[in-house]
């Protein structure tokens, strides 16, 4: 039996194929890679959290559809049928109402695109993220670009104000890693001894992108994420803690999948 009974997975919420220089800047636009878009589900005595929803499960069969023309032609959807949040929670016999909370890093179309199927979780979602993403100005800026049809939604939305303790323990932390976008987050979960595992999302895309410290072409305020990814690092090569990145292929290459647990605590 495990010491504090906690667990980690890491689900597929879908796979896009876009173009490397978007996410590693300095590289020659034009060559294309398909990144995987990684959920988690984190287990523990005071209930369940979801961190991500990952794709719209519509944009496998319809993705002009579902992502509108703009999006469907930067970013192919190679998702196969189950790589969505709620096909992959049934791979652990659970279901979309067995979630106590849902955290969005961020309202990025591949990071909300289950909202929706989770109407009775707790939405834990930073403030400046929520506002940005229903703010005109900013929307009008076009440096943000959250997606409406994915987060919009009537469901229980609270926002969250920088670092938030999910299960009050400190087992999962929401730790603010704002620049990305306005107001996103990134989880680190403290499952016991050796067990320390952040969860990057977008506020780093690849392990390269931490080593060089390199920021992708898609930001809202540089200097605000350079700072995150700093304290990111520092979490990394300070602290020794496991970093899962936002969108790593080589990284979801080699990490255990549900059913298969990432961590047990
Ligand atoms: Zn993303």
């Amino acid at each position: 039996m495990s010491a504090n009974g906690l667990q980690v997975y890491v689900l597929c919420g879908g796979l896009l194929e876009l173009d490397l220089a978007l996410m590693l800047p300095g590289r020659a636009p034009g060559s294309r890679w398909t990144v995987p878009v990684p959920c988690f589900l984190v287990v523990h005595a005071r209930g369940r959290l979801l961190f991500d929803t990952g794709v719209h499960r519509a944009a496998i069969t319809d993705p002009v559809g579902r992502l509108g023309e703009s999006r469907a032609s930067r970013f192919g959807v190679r998702s196969q049928p189950g790589d969505d949040v709620v096909s992959q929670l049934a791979h652990l016999r659970l279901q979309p109402d067995d979630m106590t909370y849902v955290a969005n890093s961020h309202l990025h179309f591949d990071h909300c695109g289950g909202n929706e199927f989770f109407p009775r979780s707790t939405f834990l979602v930073q403030r400046g993220e929520l506002e940005a993403a229903r703010d005109p100005v900013v929307l009008a800026s076009k440096r943000y670009t959250p997606s409406p049809q994915d987060f919009d939604h009537p469901l229980p939305y609270q926002p969250v104000d920088g670092e938030h303790d999910v299960f009050g323990d400190g087992t999962a932390m929401l730790v603010p890693t704002y620049g990305h976008t306005p107001g996103h987050q990134s989880l680190r979960v403290r499952a016991g001894k050796g067990a320390d595992v952040v969860l990057t999302a977008d506020a780093c895309y690849t392990r390269e992108n931490m080593d060089r410290d390199l920021l992708p072409g898609v930001v809202w305020d540089p200097d605000e994420m350079s700072r995150s990814l700093a304290r990111l690092k520092d979490l990394r090569d300070r602290h020794g803690a496991t970093v899962v990145y936002g969108h790593d292929p080589a990284q979801w290459r080699e990490l255990p999948r549900a059913p298969e647990p990432l961590v047990i605590g």
